[in-house]
């Protein structure tokens, strides 16, 4: 479904955003496999890729950084004539109490997750401006629509990305450029491996269908979003869930 074009993916090297570059890949895609600190994990992504016959490269910046996410996105340009997919996927959390929050905790979750879905969303913007097509797929979450205690920080930045989303979907729409957001619910992953069996438990009862999503549940909607099958969807949050917010 993508085949011949060029997709950048953020915050790959594990998670989620491994296996959207893996479906990608697997759909044809160019995929660069961006990272911060897994660098030995993003490069097993791209052998991954590579040994199916699919082509991807790494990438290390962190999406924090606006002027090494500029480098990145214009490397990609510059090698292969084009950026079509965008997906911001890159994404912290550092939980606490509001009254125990401190500012650095606040910082770094904001900076890394919603002004680095900025300044990926800015940097490719006057590349699919020029081709007038494009795809950009955000991240956010539950937590971003719904809230969730311990987690002002990250709730704020997912709520910042579906504000990024709607506005972005607006300015770009008449150039022929999508931007859509998911908001998974519980994803088994490194992110929220760390998390108690009580509060898995709980977790769990507020879920209809009673069970954790897949990583292939969020990659496959990806791949839908970027492909001429969802070609006429833009500005929308998608909760992927398992009803978690009805
Ligand atoms: P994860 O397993 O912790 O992986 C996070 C990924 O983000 C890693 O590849 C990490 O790369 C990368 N990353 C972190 N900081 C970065 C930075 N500054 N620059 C570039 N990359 C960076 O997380 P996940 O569960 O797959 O989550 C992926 C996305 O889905 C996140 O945006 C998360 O908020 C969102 N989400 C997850 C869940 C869930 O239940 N898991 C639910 C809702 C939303 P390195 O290892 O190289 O640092």
């Amino acid at each position: 479904m993508l085949k011949g074009k060029i997709a950048l993916v953020t915050g790959a090297s594990r998670g989620i955003g491994r296996e959207i570059a893996l479906e990608l890949a697997a759909e044809g895609a160019t995929v660069i496999v961006n990272y911060n600190g897994s660098k030995g994990k993003a490069e097993e992504v791209v052998e991954t890729i590579k040994g199916s016959g699919g082509v991807a490269e790494s990438f290390g910046c962190s999406v924090a950084d606006f002027a090494k996410t500029e480098e990145m996105i214009q490397y990609i340009i510059k090698t292969y004539g084009a950026l079509d997919i965008l997906v911001n996927n890159a994404g912290i959390t550092k939980d606490g109490l509001l009254m125990k929050m401190s500012e650095a905790d606040y910082d770094d979750v904001i900076d890394t997750n919603l002004k680095g879905t900025f300044n990926c969303v800015k940097h490719v913007s006057r590349q699919m401006l020029k081709q007038k097509s494009g795809r950009i797929i955000n991240m956010s979450s539950v937590v971003g629509i719904a809230g969730n205690a311990g987690q002002v920080n990250y709730s704020a930045s997912k709520a910042g990305i579906i504000g990024i989303t709607k506005s972005a979907a607006k300015e770009l729409g008449s150039r022929g450029i999508t931007v859509n957001a998911i908001a998974p619910g519980y994803i088994d992953t490194d992110m929220t491996q760390g998390l108690s069996d009580t509060v898995k438990e709980k977790v769990l009862e507020q879920i209809p269908l009673r069970k954790m999503g897949t990583t292939q549940d969020i990659a496959q909607m990806v791949v839908f979003l970027a492909s001429d099958k969802g070609s006429y969807i833009t500005g929308q949050i998608i909760s992927i869930d398992g009803g978690m917010n009805i």
